[in-house]
This record gives structure tokens, C-alpha cells and sequence, in this order.
């Protein structure tokens, strides 16, 4: 057989949809077919649609799951600012207690020195 484009091309490969003989330059892998380029464009404008479709669907999805991903930060973010942030009056440590412990006795020896 002679690819129908190249007629000087032998080949023993044919288009899946229109049968004609097309040589490996000619043919196309579409859906799984090998087809020429004739029938790949007639294959695209069939089914374009359906695949912008599902691309749409797919972007959609992916959309949707940034926005969720962005919203668990977010939601990670706020929770870790509104967790009380450790300061020593607040979180009953001691160790503001303890500083005027210090504090009192230092006052304590001093006034006993002087
Ligand atoms: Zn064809
Ligand atoms: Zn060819």
C-alpha cells in the first residue's frame, strides 16, 4: 500500500477511521486510534466539546481544591492567632511572681544593708 499523502511512501498502516493507507508520518494517535490528519480534525470537532468539557471540569476541580487548601490555611492561620499568646501574667507560669519575689527580697537586703 502507498500512504495517501505520500504516494512514493510505502506503508502497511491504515487510518482507523477512513481506512485509507497512510504512512507513520501521516498517522495520528487520537483516543487511542491511529487515524490521519483528515479524520483527527473530523474526531476534535466531534468531540471537542465533550473534551473542553471535561477540561472546564477539571480546572473547576483544581479551583476548588486551591480555594479549599487556601481556606484550611487560612483556618490554621487563625487559629494559631487566636491561640493566647504565652506572656507570664497570663499563663500562670509563676515566673512574674517569682521575678517579684526577687524583687521584694532585693528591696528586703537592701534596706536591712542601708
Ligand atoms: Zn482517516
Ligand atoms: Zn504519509
Amino acid at each position: 500500500m502507498k500512504c495517501k499523502n505520500h504516494p512514493q511512501v510505502d506503508t502497511d498502516e491504515v487510518c482507523n477511521e477512513c481506512g485509507n493507507a497512510f504512512c507513520d508520518d501521516c498517522l495520528l494517535e487520537i483516543r487511542g486510534k491511529n487515524v490521519c490528519e483528515y479524520c483527527a480534525n473530523e474526531i476534535i470537532n466531534n468531540y471537542g466539546d465533550e473534551k473542553e468539557k471535561k477540561e472546564q471540569r477539571e480546572k473547576e476541580k483544581a479551583e476548588e481544591e486551591r480555594l479549599k487548601k487556601i481556606e484550611q490555611q487560612q483556618k490554621v492561620t487563625a487559629a494559631a492567632a487566636a491561640r493566647p499568646k504565652p506572656s507570664c501574667l497570663g499563663c500562670g507560669c509563676g515566673t512574674f511572681l517569682l521575678l517579684c519575689a526577687i524583687i521584694i527580697a532585693a528591696a528586703t537586703i537592701i534596706s536591712l544593708i542601708t
